[in-house]
């Protein structure tokens, strides 16, 4: 079973793309760290990455690659801490995708890369990990090998802390699909699964069982939390778009944007309670759910192609204020009762925030 990352380069480095860790510009200066995967058991319409994370696209994309050496990350690693870059502390080290949980052998691959990067030096990124991950093949109930390399981190750098953030994809079976597999093209990527049920309930409840199954192994060095990813963006609206013109999202039906509460399921409900209770203490903030979308980041090049494609792939779900030839006063009302609900902050104060012991 092969891994698969996908190179990067630094921030306001010139030259290809061929770095397994990069600098990359989120937060305040100096940054952060990123290991990026590729390859994904979802193929959200939005995804930010699909070239490198859709199971039908990843293969074709020139900058994944197979079964690096994790010497080679290493080495990666500490070119970035020496000359030319500046010898200082980074925000912290991010895991993105692609899926970097998409198997045990992704995760072994992580967890040891991560294992010797934290003995190196972990002051470098703060000693703070944030891997982020859509929870399926954790919710499934595949956490030996995380718990038993999580035991070793924590062994090698007990100062390290690892926060597993979890997408949650939808609020209910119907918007799951509607968020992760819109064009229904999922089951030929997915054939090892058995269900006795329909693919999006039960991709669905794993994504959602991901956080109880991370909160039952109750480790010191584990931080898992949830945050709503489903990839256009009311959460635009929720930092300073507070103008019906910045009202971007995906319709449920023809008056509900996803993501409304009259839409949640049991489920999700128990969920989004759970976490304020788990996290409400630990930050102010957490009194509300986080949310994330691509709209966010709508200043920078590659959201464009991102939202390009999902205008395409949901054709008339496709809600955006600022082109609709008939604005739907009905669902931009309904966005008053998502804010209520979520929350988003600047990178800096929410990653800060997860990682801060
Ligand atoms: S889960 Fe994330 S990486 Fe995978 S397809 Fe969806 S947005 Fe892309």
């Amino acid at each position: 079973m092969s891994v698969h990352l996908t190179l990067q380069k630094s921030y306001g480095c010139k030259g290809d793309y061929d770095k397994t860790i990069a600098i990359q510009k989120c937060g305040n200066y100096p940054y952060e760290l990123t290991l990026r995967f590729a390859q994904c058991c979802l193929r959200c319409g939005a995804c930010f990455a699909a070239g490198y994370s859709w199971f039908d696209k990843f293969g074709n994309n020139k900058r994944v690659r197979s079964n690096i050496p994790i010497e080679q990350i290493i080495a990666d690693f500490q070119a970035i801490l020496n000359p030319p870059f500046p010898h200082i502390n980074y925000n912290w080290m991010r895991i993105l995708g692609g899926e970097p949980l998409l198997n045990d052998r992704y995760i072994e691959y992580l967890l040891e890369t991560l294992i010797k990067l934290s003995t190196i030096d972990a002051n470098k990124f703060n000693n703070g990990i944030i891997i982020q991950t859509n929870g399926i093949h954790i919710g499934k109930g595949n956490t030996n090998i995380l718990k038993n390399k999580l035991i070793e981190l924590y062994k090698k750098n007990p100062k390290v802390v690892v926060v597993i953030e979890i997408s949650i994809k939808g609020t209910n079976p119907e918007e799951f699909k509607l968020i992760s597999n819109p064009e229904g093209k999922l089951f030929s990527g997915l054939q090892r699964f058995e269900f006795s049920t329909r693919l999006e309930e039960a991709l669905f409840k794993y994504n959602i069982q991901s956080y109880y199954k991370l909160k039952e192994l109750e480790l010191p060095n584990l931080r898992p939390t949830i945050i709503a990813g489903y990839g256009i963006s009311e959460s635009f609206l929720l930092t300073e778009g507070r103008s019906p013109k910045s009202t971007m999202t995906i319709l449920f039906d023809t008056d509900t944007p996803t993501y409304h509460p009259s839409l949640w399921s049991d489920n999700f409900k128990r969920l989004y309670n759970d976490f304020i209770n788990d996290w409400k203490e630990f930050d102010n903030m957490f009194s509300k759910m986080p949310m994330y979308g691509i709209k966010d980041q709508f200043n920078y090049g590659w959201v464009r192609p991102a939202i390009g494609r999902t205008k395409k792939i949901y054709k008339g779900r496709f809600y955006d204020a600022d082109y609709v030839t008939h604005r739907n006063p009905s669902v931009e009302s309904k966005f008053k009762d998502i804010l209520e609900k979520f929350f988003l902050k600047s990178n800096q104060e929410y990653y800060s925030t997860l990682i801060r012991r």
